[in-house]
């Protein structure tokens, strides 16, 4: 799994290992609807920025924005996703609509 997939499932399934943060330095109007990434460190729980991850803060989608020398990739996808962001609802809580709409709404056969 890539390191990204990797980041998004952790913040998506709230495992805590890692966190967001609204960047201090960088005033494009973006990095309001993308945090950095940070690692929670368990045993003295310092955080440790993830070089060089965001993510949106509504759905939690992880972009690399630099690559590993630090070359700057830019913030084109992350527009792009502004655009298009739908938040997901995790799987167990679309099972739990699910289940409420089938009591309410019994079908005829049942
Ligand atoms: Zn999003």
């Amino acid at each position: 799994m890539a390191e990204s997939e990797e980041i998004q499932r952790h913040l998506r399934e709230k495992t805590g290992w890692y966190i967001l943060k609204a960047p201090t330095n960088l005033k494009s109007e973006i990095w309001q609807k993308f945090h950095m990434v940070f690692q929670k460190k368990e045993n003295d729980e310092s955080e440790i920025p993830v070089n060089y991850y965001c993510a949106c803060i509504k759905c939690n989608k992880v972009y690399q924005f630099k690559d590993s020398s630090g070359k700057n990739f830019g913030t084109k996808n992350q527009q792009e996703h502004i655009k298009h962001c739908a938040v997901v609802l995790p799987k167990s809580q679309l099972k739990i609509q699910q289940c409420l709409k089938r009591k309410i709404q019994p079908s005829p056969q049942e």
